[in-house]
């Protein structure tokens, strides 16, 4: 039963947005809103679907949503599987952003588009005009969390981050002005939404930097996961060499009965890159799933889309570390991970990705103006020799460091669906602990592959959350995208 508040919205909105709004009424047309997230943990029945056209739109329903008390939460493409994200129960309604899905390219290369869009969507546009942005690698994730959030592309060393390719926004506050946020206006602001997520406002247009059309050659090999150790090593050898050459990338997913390795290079070379030898070699090798093949990220990301993800809805729940590298802390999870496995009913998947970011996406990222991330910089503006040494002492001790998703994936009507969410929550209690006590736990927690409950503002670091607090009281001084957004990586829970 809907709230009262919620009811008295859903009216309002009704009024002001005829043939906009969708309810329960609606039959099919409500069925397909309330489930087009990812996860099916987030086909959440909420009062209403509004879907909106124009910033001047999500200002008025916003302030819809100030007068009547009623709860809110923005969807963009519904890809965060936790649940009230882009989701919320019926005390509230869902505003529905695909339809700003506007897209126009400057003459000086900066992709103006809307948070409706779909990475796939903007590779296929930007790809016809010999252009790539930094996006995501899966072609129905929106722009919305991706470039709010900590968006890791397919070659983050090459440009850095999707927030840090952001060269402004234009964003709705919570008083209802539309304003623009960069480099030149509103500066504090723009820096904010760089990983700041949904604190301060609704996004409504991104002004994105755009780069000659990234080539990539891909492969995706399968390995016998007994082989762990060498695989690690494996995957250790090609991290190391990321730090040589910026188009190197690679994902290793460990899963259940295989493993499979992602290898990725931004050019088209003829033969395939030295780094990747090492897994060539390995004896371990199942299969090839994937041979090397050419083409751009548009044609990576496509592929990936059909291979890399289970491609039918399924209830999901993600998890994210980071930790610098090691041998010992890998070739541990993997153990852990096995006798966690265990436990995990059929139907059921609980697997792990490892995903590097190495010095060059981080100096990348400083490059174009820094974000809220807090992930660790060179300082540019000592001595020589100065630098040289804090370079080899940030190599060897942070920069290049490891991103861990943890993801697991069950059937809605899965009778254990219980077991397989203690034991996501056991494995990475359990990686937490073993990196801690290793010492080699960082605090940074991407804002993408985050859990719910994961402390993901305060991993930037004292300073950039003191920063996110003050942007949001000077942006939204009524709190009204704390008390009034559904949930979030809000500062509420920071
Ligand atoms: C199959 C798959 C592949 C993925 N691949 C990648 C990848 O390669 N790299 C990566 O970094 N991540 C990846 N992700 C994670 C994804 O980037 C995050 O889940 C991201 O939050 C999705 O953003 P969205 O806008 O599509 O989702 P939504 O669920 O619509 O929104 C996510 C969050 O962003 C907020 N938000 C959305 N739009 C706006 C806006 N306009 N203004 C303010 N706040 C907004 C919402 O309130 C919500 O909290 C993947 C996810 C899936 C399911």
């Amino acid at each position: 039963m809907a709230s009262a508040a919620a009811t008295q919205a859903c009216d309002l909105l009704k009024a002001a947005f005829p043939g906009q709004v969708t309810t329960l009424a609606d039959g099919p047309e409500y069925e397909s809103k309330r489930d087009q997230p990812w996860s099916q943990t987030c086909w959440v029945p909420s009062t209403a679907f509004v879907a909106l056209n124009s910033a001047g739109e999500v200002a008025s329903a916003l302030a819809i949503i100030k007068k009547t008390g009623c709860k809110f939460a923005i969807r963009s493409s519904g890809h965060n599987p936790n649940v009230g994200f882009s989701s919320v129960d019926d005390s509230g309604v869902v505003f529905d952003l695909r339809g700003l899905n506007e897209k126009t390219l400057d003459s000086d290369g900066v992709l103006h588009a809307g948070p409706g869009n779909t990475w796939g969507e903007v590779y296929q546009y930007l790809q016809g005009k010999g252009l790539s942005p930094t996006g995501g690698r899966e072609v129905q994730v929106g722009l919305g969390g991706f470039l709010t959030g900590g968006g890791y592309p397919p070659f983050p060393s090459l440009h850095g981050t999707g927030p840090d390719n952001v060269k402004g926004f234009e964003i709705v506050l919570a008083n209802g002005n539309i304003v623009e946020a960069n480099a030149s206006i509103n500066e504090s602001l723009w820096r904010a939404i760089k990983g700041g997520t949904s604190n301060f406002g609704i996004v409504t247009r991104f002004d994105i930097e755009t780069h000659p059309l990234i080539k990539a050659q891909f492969t995706i090999d399968m390995y016998d996961p007994s082989d762990y150790m060498n695989i690690n090593a494996a995957t250790l050898s090609v991290q190391d060499e990321m730090e040589k050459d910026p188009k190197l990338n690679l994902f290793t997913n460990y899963n259940m009965g295989f493993v499979a390795v992602f290898q990725l290079y931004a050019d088209c070379p003829t033969e395939r890159p030295k780094a990747f030898e090492v897994l060539e070699n390995l004896p371990s090798k199942i299969n090839t799933p994937l041979p090397k093949t050419d083409g751009t990220v548009l044609s990576f990301v496509e592929t990936l889309s059909k291979m890399g993800h289970v491609p039918f809805s399924l209830n999901r729940k993600i998890a994210t570390l980071t930790t610098k590298l090691s041998q010992e802390l890998y070739d541990d999870v993997y153990k852990l991970w096995q006798g966690i496995s265990k436990k995990i009913p059929d139907g059921a998947m609980l697997h792990y990705t490892i995903q590097p970011l190495s010095t060059h996406a981080v100096q990348a990222g400083e490059h174009r103006g820094a974000n809220m991330l807090g992930l660790k910089k060179i300082p540019q503006t000592c001595k020589r020799l100065t630098r040289w040494l804090i370079f080899v002492y940030l190599i060897l001790t942070y920069l290049n460091f490891t991103g861990w998703v943890f993801t697991a994936e069950w059937p809605k009507d899965l009778e254990k669906g219980s077991t397989v969410v203690e034991a996501h929550e056991e494995l990475l209690q359990g990686v937490e602990k073993m990196a801690r006590d290793k010492g080699i736990l960082l605090d940074y927690l991407c804002p993408s592959f985050a859990g719910a409950s994961q402390k993901v503002m305060r991993s930037f670091g004292g300073p950039n959350l003191q920063r996110i607090q003050d942007v949001a009281a000077n942006y939204d001084p009524d709190g009204v995208f704390q008390k009034l957004q559904n949930d979030g990586f809000l500062l509420r829970y920071a």
